[in-house]
């Protein structure tokens, strides 16, 4: 379990974790059971490539809590990932699924690798032998995994295949996040993006803005940015920037995102995308917005950074974008942040949603899915905007605060086994 400790992530989501215990006068052994998880899974995935040699890729799957459901997270495919990190994530998904009143504890899973170096059957290979490897850990009772950075709803529908076959039957219930032809649900991928508006929405009720009047920029252009850049113009929000790894683009009197949507999505890169300027992340970062929403990967926003920073609100679409140090300084600078267990939680609760519709083989309406997504995200917001205000304390506290006081209460329950 020391190898848990070397990531930033994990050590910022414990020193939160800590934060918010004291909040609610956590019992501590409840404390010391959280900052560890229940189960870390390290495999070897051993894949033909294409020239027939054999790459040995390095896989995991961390379950962190599972006291109120079974684990739920999802699996990243970056060459930065690592056991530590994945644990981060796996926290962060517990503290997740528990502030939105899901049935859910919480799960992570990943490979490091750099997919975009693969070939597609390079990558189907790879998901298949790492189902494989896992399959006997995960399952609709027991571990559900989804998309994240660097899998989408194809590596979802390999896994789903590779567990169903052996088993002997399809089983759609044992990854979200599918396609729709294979047991996935109607607005799942935009739910990430979409919830992190309605964070967005609300946040704005309560400050007295008008997301009509707002300027967005928006950091990552994949599942999350380019949903959260879609429901944003749709709202009359103005996204002035946007950007992938390779850098971003701006335009102040706001970019045509349906036209940027269809270029990206033909080309897959914003060159060649007319009525802009190139800027680099770091730009986009500090651009002058109201509204900076982070939605690639985790410690983007740093103590390197984050006094550049001008946005006076963040919308955390990505888990863990602003390192402690980081949101220290802007706090100081009083930057409201709404934090990722919150604002992108709408990609867990359709997630959810489509687990309970395959459990049940009944599928629901996309603007059932919508109106459902919103009727758990809004009261989940206000709780923490309530804390927030009672106890004068920032939002992610608040949030964590709120979300390990329901886990506690249902930890004091169960009990420890054997006593
Ligand atoms: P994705 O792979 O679809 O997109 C990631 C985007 O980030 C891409 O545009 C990529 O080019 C960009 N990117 C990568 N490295 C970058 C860098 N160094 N600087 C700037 N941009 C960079 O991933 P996603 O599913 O959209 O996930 C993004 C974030 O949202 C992650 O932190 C993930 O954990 C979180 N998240 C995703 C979901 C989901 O449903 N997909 C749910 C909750 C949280």
């Amino acid at each position: 379990m020391e190898q848990l400790i070397g990531n930033e992530l994990y050590q910022n989501v414990v020193a939160n974790l800590e934060a918010a215990g004291k909040v609610i006068n956590i019992d501590p052994n409840i404390l010391e059971r959280l900052k560890k998880p229940k189960r870390a899974i390290i495999v070897s995935v051993p894949v033909r490539m294409d020239d027939h040699s054999v790459k040995v890729f390095t896989g995991y799957r961390v379950q962190h809590n599972q006291t109120l459901g079974p684990w739920k997270g999802g699996i990243r495919y970056h060459e930065s990932v690592t056991l530590s990190e994945v644990a981060g994530l796996a926290m962060l998904m517990t503290f997740k699924n528990s502030l939105v009143q899901l049935p859910l504890g919480g799960a992570k899973g990943g490979i490091t690798v750099d997919p975009t170096k693969l070939s597609r059957t390079e990558k189907q290979n790879m998901t298949r032998r790492y189902t494989s490897e896992i399959s006997n850990f995960i399952g609709p009772e027991i571990d559900v995994p989804a998309p994240d950075v660097g899998t989408d709803a194809q590596t979802m529908a390999w896994i789903m295949d590779t567990y169903s076959q052996e088993k002997g039957y399809a089983v759609p219930a044992v990854v979200t996040g599918k396609p729709l032809e294979i047991g996935g649900s109607l607005g799942r991928e935009g739910a990430t993006g979409r919830g992190a508006i309605y964070c967005m929405e609300e946040m704005c009720n309560k400050v007295g803005l008008k997301v009509s009047n707002l300027t967005v920029a928006i950091q990552g252009f994949g599942n999350v940015g380019t949903f959260a850049a879609q429901c944003g113009n749709e709202l009359g929000a103005k996204v002035i920037a946007v950007s992938d790894v390779s850098g971003g683009i701006y335009n102040q009197k706001g970019l045509d995102i349906q036209k940027l949507l269809a270029h990206y999505k033909a080309k897959r890169t914003f060159e060649g995308f007319e009525g802009c300027e190139r800027i680099t992340n770091e730009d986009l970062l500090a651009m002058k917005v109201d509204v900076l929403i982070p939605a690639a990967l985790d410690g983007v926003i740093n103590k390197t950074n984050a006094n550049a920073v001008q946005a006076k609100y963040i919308v955390e679409g990505a888990n863990g974008p602003i390192s402690n140090e980081a949101e220290e300084i802007l706090n100081k600078k009083g930057v409201l942040i709404v934090p990722d267990i919150l604002a992108n939680s709408g990609g867990v609760i359709v997630s959810y949603f489509e687990w309970v519709q395959d459990m049940s083989s009944y599928f629901w309406s996309e603007e059932e899915v919508n109106q459902k997504l919103r009727q758990m995200m809004v009261p989940a917001f206000n709780h923490v905007w309530k804390l927030k205000e009672e106890k004068q304390i920032p939002m992610r506290l608040a949030a964590m605060a709120a979300s390990v006081a329901r886990l506690q209460k249902a930890m004091l329950l169960r009990g420890l086994y054997p006593r």
